[in-house]
């Protein structure tokens, strides 16, 4: 086996060991290389299970926790997906190869500028990443079947739950900032929201407005 085999492996092991159990995340996950969202000297530990430095003072998340939302949100093929904090776009490319398109806004414009070249160079054309303050959402494309925040807020953010349709699914993290939080998962039903506990996460806070850079 090669080398890039191996580690390819090794990497997909990790995450089913993890709980990451969904053959189309995993399928997601073997064919998007997480390798091309790190750069410089992290680059060769894209393939460890651990969250990294992006630009902008960001972090790409923990693959392992990239797959269990990804599982957590039961995308179906047919979905319109919203994501709040693009980030190094990693996980938005992971969710192209589940659903039908992709909206993905970001606060800082590099970040967004920088995923949108790499969502060109590896062909991904369901994607549409926007500079914005996602606390609001994207009143303009909403409803939305899906929804995925990957900064952590306090409550749920109340746009948010308005732009999910009705039997929709959002994956958030909510809690204070440096402490733990809780990944959870709400359901818009036919009247009010059913909410689920999944697990403990530690997520870099949704702040308000746009970033410096
Ligand atoms: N999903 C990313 C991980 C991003 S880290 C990935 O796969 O790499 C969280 C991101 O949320 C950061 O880039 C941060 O700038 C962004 N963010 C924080 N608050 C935001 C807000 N209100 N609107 C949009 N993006 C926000």
């Amino acid at each position: 086996m090669t080398p890039e085999a191996e580690r390819k492996m090794q990497f997909l092991f990790a995450l089913r060991s993890k709980g990451v159990t969904d053959t189309r995340v995993l399928n997601a996950m073997e064919k998007i290389d997480r390798g091309a969202f790190v750069k410089g000297i992290f680059a060769e530990r894209a393939y460890e299970d651990m969250p990294l430095p992006i630009a902008c003072g960001q972090t790409i998340s923990q693959p392992s926790v990239v797959g269990l939302m990804s599982q957590a949100l039961d995308v179906q093929p047919r979905d319109k997906v919203l994501e709040i904090g693009t980030g190094s776009g990693y996980q938005a490319a992971i969710l192209s190869q589940l659903a039908r398109r992709v909206y993905t806004v970001e606060r800082h414009r590099r970040l967004v500028r920088e995923a949108r070249e790499l969502f060109e160079r590896l062909d991904l054309a369901n994607i549409t990443c926007l500079v914005a303050d996602g606390s609001h959402g994207l009143p303009e494309q909403a409803p939305f079947d899906r929804i995925l925040v990957t900064a952590a807020a306090e409550d749920p953010p109340g746009p948010l739950l308005a732009e999910l349709r009705v039997g929709g699914i959002m994956v958030l993290p909510v809690g204070q900032s440096n402490t733990v939080q809780t990944l959870i998962k709400v359901t818009r039903l036919e009247s009010g929201f059913d909410y689920q506990e999944l697990r403990p996460v530690r997520f870099v806070p949704l702040l308000e407005g746009l970033g410096q850079d």
